[in-house]
């Protein structure tokens, strides 16, 4: 894990929206995606964000984001919402995890907190803690039983599978929703879903309901800044779709997943965005990246944008303060995520 940590909190300047690796994604419904920290202990051959090659990571102040969280929820309306903690990194390894989850849920019209983790630095005390801070659900990425493969893909030397297994029916005891998403290698770890589908059935058969325990099969995606597993192809997402549903009819299990099945619905968006791609905006670098070639702009106090710095020129300390004119590359609204080129000529 690389050892340069930025914290992040009110005085640093950065904003919390706007950039997709950091700070809080609204995508227009109830639900809030916070993104607190970039650090992984892991480092999978498969992590389309790569996180765990990261030159700086970032850390954010609880504080700081509970009091941005607040604003967003006074303007969606304090009812019915979702804070989903979805790091491009490993949520346990946030030093804050329980008071931050624990001051969200006191906060009016919270009813559900979620997190994504890989799971494997659960234990019974964490379990217990988390239990005490009021997680609702918790997102397992699970790829496989074996545990050969899952340190193969999770590019490790050990996975306990037991031992997260145990955990798994430690946290539902606790009353604490669990769900297995895996991703599908197509050819990888066919064989493998379905011994979690087999594992899910079974734990319904043992008296947890399928509330407590779901499974979200995910589709591998491959994207051009993250890792990628050697020989496999991502399938059409008409074939992932037809391969769930023979899975569904052998098993007998709901395995496609939708925003219903999630309480998801439209709700304001708080950082309406004005900008779309090709405009020339003017911003003032407030950060580094996670790389030599990304930095942090600074639109106004709220909004924030990623910077790809055009090559020879990598981010020195020296562009903190200045106030550039950069090309939006990417502006997209349904994430509320901007992206710009600096310099663009
Ligand atoms: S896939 Fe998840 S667990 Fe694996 S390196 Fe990426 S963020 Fe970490």
């Amino acid at each position: 894990m690389n050892e340069t940590i930025k914290y992040i909190d009110r005085t640093s300047e950065i904003p919390l929206t706007g950039v997709d690796f950091l700070g809080i994604i609204d995508r227009g419904t109830n639900i809030l995606e916070l993104k607190p920290l970039t650090q992984c202990n892991l480092r999978c051959k498969y992590c389309f964000v790569s996180s765990g090659d990261y030159d700086i990571n970032f850390v954010i102040n609880s504080n700081y984001l509970i009091d941005k969280v607040n604003e967003i929820i006074a303007i969606k309306g304090n009812y019915n919402i979702e804070i989903h903690l979805a790091p491009y990194g490993e949520m346990l390894l946030y030093g804050e995890l329980f008071n931050l989850i624990k001051n969200l849920s006191d906060i009016e019209g919270v009813t559900t907190i979620s997190m994504q983790s890989n799971g494997v630095l659960l234990s019974k005390n964490i379990i217990n803690k988390l239990k005490k801070s009021n997680l609702t659900r918790i997102n397992i990425s699970l790829n496989t039983l074996k545990e050969e493969t899952a340190c193969y893909l999770c590019n490790c030397a050990k996975y306990d599978v037991d031992r997260l297994l145990n955990n798994i029916y430690s946290l539902l005891d606790s009353k604490i929703n669990v769900l297995i998403a895996p991703v599908w290698f197509p050819g990888e770890n066919d064989r493998d879903i379905e011994d979690i589908i087999k594992l899910i059935i079974n734990l319904r058969s043992e008296g947890y309901s399928e509330k407590q325990i779901q499974i979200g099969i995910q589709k591998y995606l491959i994207y051009k800044t993250g890792r990628k597993l050697k020989k496999i192809r991502p399938k059409s997402w008409g074939y992932f779709y037809l391969q769930l549903s023979k899975l569904e009819k052998k098993y007998g299990i709901k395995l496609k997943l939708g925003p219903r099945d999630f309480g998801i619905h439209k709700r304001t968006k708080t950082s309406m965005l004005e900008f779309k791609k090709d405009d020339l905006i003017k911003l003032k670098i407030v950060s580094g990246g996670r790389w030599k070639n990304e930095c942090i702009g600074k639109i106004n106090d709220s909004l924030g944008i990623k910077i790809l710095l055009k090559k020879p020129l990598v981010f020195s300390e020296i562009l903190i303060g200045k106030y550039i004119e950069a090309k939006v590359i990417k502006a997209s609204y349904k994430d509320n995520i901007l992206t710009a080129f600096f310099p663009y000529r």
